[in-house]
C-alpha cells in the first residue's frame, strides 16, 4: 500500500510539499542543499535518481528517508527520529493524506535496455529494483568483474520458466552484458540530464492530490 504524506514542524510550522511512498517509485529525501523534505524519483533499474524538485541538486543516499520504517497516522503527524532541516531544533512529524494500492509500472527490464548493478562480494549480480526472486539477473563470469563497483549493463535477453505445470511462470532469467564501470559523477550528471517520464502512479496521484488539495 502506498501513501500520500505530508511532513511538518511543530516548532517552527515548517510543512513540506506532498510527498508519495510506497509506489515502488517515490522516495522520501531530506535535500541538505535547500533544507527540505522533498520526493525523489528512480529511474528504471539505476542508482540514480531525479534531482531535489525545488534546488535541481542531484540526492546522496545519506539523505533518503526510510519511508517504510516512518509511522504515519491519518489524525495527527506522527513525530520521527528524522530532525527537522529548517529550523534543527525538533523532530519533524508525518501526517498521511491519502493512501492508495501499490502499483509498479516496470516490473521487467525489456531487451536492449542499459541498466545499472553490481556484483556483490559472494560473486552473484544484483539489479536496482528488480523483482528478486521472480526476476533473477545472470551474467557470465561474473566473478572476472570487480566486486561492489557499479557498472552499466545491457539486457540481452530474456527466458521464461514455468512451473512444472505450465501454467504458470515460476521465475525470469534475464541475461546481462557488461558494458562499463561508472562512478558517482556518472550517476549525479545522469540525475541532471535524463528527462523524467511520468509513470500512471504519478498521474494518478497527482490527479487524487488535486482533488483533495482544495
Ligand atoms: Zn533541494
Ligand atoms: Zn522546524
Amino acid at each position: 500500500m502506498g501513501f500520500v504524506l505530508q511532513a511538518s514542524c511543530v516548532k517552527c510550522k515548517y510543512q513540506s510539499d506532498k510527498l508519495v511512498i510506497g509506489d515502488g517509485l517515490h522516495f522520501i529525501f531530506i535535500c541538505k542543499n535547500c533544507n527540505s523534505v522533498v520526493n525523489g524519483q528512480r529511474f528504471p533499474f539505476r542508482y540514480s535518481w531525479s534531482p531535489c524538485p525545488n534546488c535541481k541538486n542531484p540526492f546522496r543516499k545519506v539523505d533518503w528517508v526510510d519511508g517504510a520504517n516512518l509511522a504515519v497516522s491519518f489524525d495527527e503527524p506522527t513525530e520521527s527520529e528524522h530532525q527537522c532541516p529548517r529550523c534543527k531544533a525538533n523532530q519533524l512529524g508525518f501526517k498521511a493524506i491519502l493512501h492508495f494500492s501499490r502499483s509498479f509500472d516496470d516490473r521487467i527490464p525489456e531487451k536492449g535496455t542499459l541498466v545499472h548493478g553490481h556484483i556483490t562480494k559472494s560473486g552473484k549480480l544484483e539489479i536496482p529494483f528488480l523483482n528478486v526472486p521472480f526476476c533473477v539477473p545472470l551474467i557470465e563470469d561474473s566473478t572476472s568483474y570487480a566486486s561492489e563497483a557499479m557498472m552499466e549493463l545491457r539486457v540481452t535477453g530474456l527466458e521464461t520458466e514455468y512451473t512444472d505445470d505450465k501454467s504458470s511462470i515460476q521465475r525470469m532469467k534475464v541475461f546481462l552484458e557488461f558494458i562499463r564501470y561508472i562512478s558517482q559523477e556518472d550517476l549525479d550528471r545522469e540525475s541532471m540530464e535524463q528527462p523524467m517520464v511520468k509513470s500512471k502512479t504519478t498521474e494518478f496521484i497527482e490527479r487524487a492530490t488535486n482533488n483533495s488539495a482544495e
